[in-house]
């Protein structure tokens, strides 16, 4: 007698084995989304630390302005750092200046006494231990009080014109945004971009994010309809656009 024929269709991989059917990612299309933004880039205002660099700042003045800027607005950071930089541009100039007339010229940049207390030590182990200069290698930059990787990333590339990636909170909560990465902290992020960024992005790739993430990628309610990239982002984690 023959078989009776089922009418139900097999299960799914996803019923037998109890997980999730995977839909194949296709990648992101790095290339485009950079080429995008610096056709765009003319629009927006470039971060202070990227004009202190074209300006011509020393290693010393990028380290200088970017603990400024840590917490700060750019246009806060920009007159702060011209007030200090111009009455103390080297470590020996500013050892001279004692915390209270520091504070003074960087005010009101946030955390105004920390980073006046800082600098001051900053200044102090230069000379000590660096002859006067500002170091170029990671490691040394991160011993120095006050200074983070996305400090250090920042003196590396725009002071040293060294490859490196600075991450700061735009370029985290972009990068994941747009599902280049999926991270939860911005150090994790620095890690996962230097594992898939094309290192012919590494250097722009701040100072595009940072401008993109200051006029449209807003950090609540990006201006999605305005975005030259929104056919290729995935929006995640986003509430709420305009
Ligand atoms: S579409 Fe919106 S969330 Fe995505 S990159 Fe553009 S502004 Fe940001």
């Amino acid at each position: 007698m023959p078989k009776k024929q089922s009418n139900k269709t097999a299960p799914s991989e996803a019923a037998v084995t109890g997980k999730s059917a995977r839909t194949p990612r296709v990648p992101f299309n790095i290339d485009r989304f950079v080429d995008t933004l610096k056709t765009h880039y003319h629009n927006w205002d470039a971060p202070v630390i990227t004009l202190i660099a074209s300006h011509g700042g020393s290693p010393f003045e990028i380290l200088v302005s970017t603990i400024l800027s840590l917490r700060t607005k750019d246009e806060v950071t920009a007159k702060a750092a011209k007030r200090i930089l111009s009455k103390a541009d080297t470590p020996a100039k500013l050892w001279t200046l004692d915390e209270k007339a520091i504070e003074k010229l960087i005010y009101p940049v946030g955390f105004y006494p920390t980073k006046a207390r800082q600098l001051r030590r900053i200044s102090q182990i230069l000379l000590e231990k660096f002859d006067g200069r500002v170091p170029d290698r990671m490691d040394d930059l991160l011993a120095l009080p006050g200074v983070g990787r996305k400090t250090a990333n920042l003196v590396l590339a725009e002071g040293f014109g060294q490859a490196a990636i600075c991450v700061d909170t735009h370029v985290h909560r972009i990068s994941n945004r747009i599902g280049y990465v999926s991270t939860r902290t911005p150090e994790k992020t620095e890690f996962a971009l230097r594992d898939q960024l094309p290192p012919r992005h590494w250097n722009i790739y701040n100072e595009l994010l940072v401008a993109f993430g200051q006029v449209l990628c807003r950090p609540i309610s990006p201006w999605c309809s305005r975005c030259p990239v929104a056919d290729m982002c995935p929006q995640i984690d986003v509430k709420k656009t305009r």
